[in-house]
C-alpha cells in the first residue's frame, strides 16, 4: 500500500513523547487499563533502565519461549524508540517451525509473537526490544511484529481462533501504546517499504481482522 511519508516520522515521535505520561490514562482511562499494564506505566518514564526476568511476558494470555538472541536487539522502548505500528506476518510454514526459527541463531529474524491456528499466543522477544522482521530498520525499531501460522495461498488457515487471539493482542498493544486502530499503524509486512515479502498475502481479511481489534479494544479489560 502507500509509502509512510520519512520527514514527518521524527515530528511525529517528538510529539507522542510530549503526551506520553499524561496520555495513556487520560486517552483510554484507566478503567479500561489491566492492573498489569498500570503497573507498567512506570515504563514510560524516560531514561528508566527496564529489568527483565526470564519467562515474563506483555501479554497476558501469551507463552514465554525466547528467541536467538541473535535475532533481536536489546532496547529500551517506548523511551528511546516510540513504537507506534503493528506488523502483521504470516509463518509459511507449521507454528513449531517458526518456533524452531525463531530459536536458529542463524535464522537472523523473529517476531515478537507468534499466533497458532487454534488462538494459542507465544512470545519470543520482549516488546521492550527490537526484533528483526520488517526487513527495514526504522519499521523494526518502531513496530510490535506477529507471526500467523499458515501459508498465504491457503484461506482455510486463517482460522477464526488465530484472527480473535490476534486481534485482541493487537488491541492491548495499541491500548499500552495509544496507537491508533486503523491502516496506517496496523499493516502487513508487504506495506512495510523495500520489503520483498507479501504477507499476509491476498487471503489476509483486513476488514474482519479491524473489526476485530476495534471491538477487543474498546471491550472492558
Ligand atoms: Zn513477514
Amino acid at each position: 500500500m502507500g509509502q509512510r511519508k520519512a520527514s514527518t516520522d521524527g515530528d511525529r515521535k517528538v510529539g507522542r513523547r510530549a503526551l506520553l505520561i499524561g496520555g495513556l490514562v487520560a486517552a483510554t482511562g484507566t478503567a479500561v487499563l489491566a492492573r498489569d499494564e498500570l503497573a507498567r506505566l512506570w515504563w514510560r518514564t524516560p531514561g528508566v533502565e527496564k529489568p527483565r526476568k526470564e519467562g515474563e511476558v506483555d501479554y497476558a494470555g501469551a507463552r514465554w519461549v525466547a528467541a536467538s538472541d541473535a535475532n533481536w536487539r536489546r532496547a529500551d522502548r517506548p523511551d528511546d524508540f516510540g513504537i507506534d505500528m503493528v506488523i502483521v506476518h504470516v509463518t509459511q510454514g507449521s507454528f513449531d517451525s517458526a518456533v524452531k526459527a525463531f530459536q536458529d541463531p542463524g535464522h537472523k529474524a523473529a517476531t515478537h509473537y507468534i499466533v497458532r491456528q487454534d488462538g494459542h499466543v507465544t512470545q519470543m522477544i520482549r516488546e521492550l526490544d527490537v526484533a528483526y522482521h520488517a526487513g527495514n530498520r526504522d519499521y523494526n525499531e518502531r513496530s510490535v511484529g506477529i507471526e500467523h501460522e499458515g501459508f498465504v495461498d491457503r484461506p482455510q488457515d486463517f482460522t477464526d481462533e488465530m484472527y480473535e487471539a490476534s486481534a485482541r493482542l493487537t488491541a492491548r498493544i495499541c491500548a499500552r501504546y495509544d496507537i491508533p486502530v486503523d491502516r496506517e499503524h496496523i499493516i502487513g509486512h508487504v506495506e512495510v517499504p523495500g520489503t520483498d515479502h507479501t504477507d499476509p498475502g491476498p487471503h489476509w481479511d483486513w476488514k474482519k481482522y479491524m473489526r476485530l481489534v476495534r471491538e477487543a479494544r474498546t471491550a472492558p479489560a
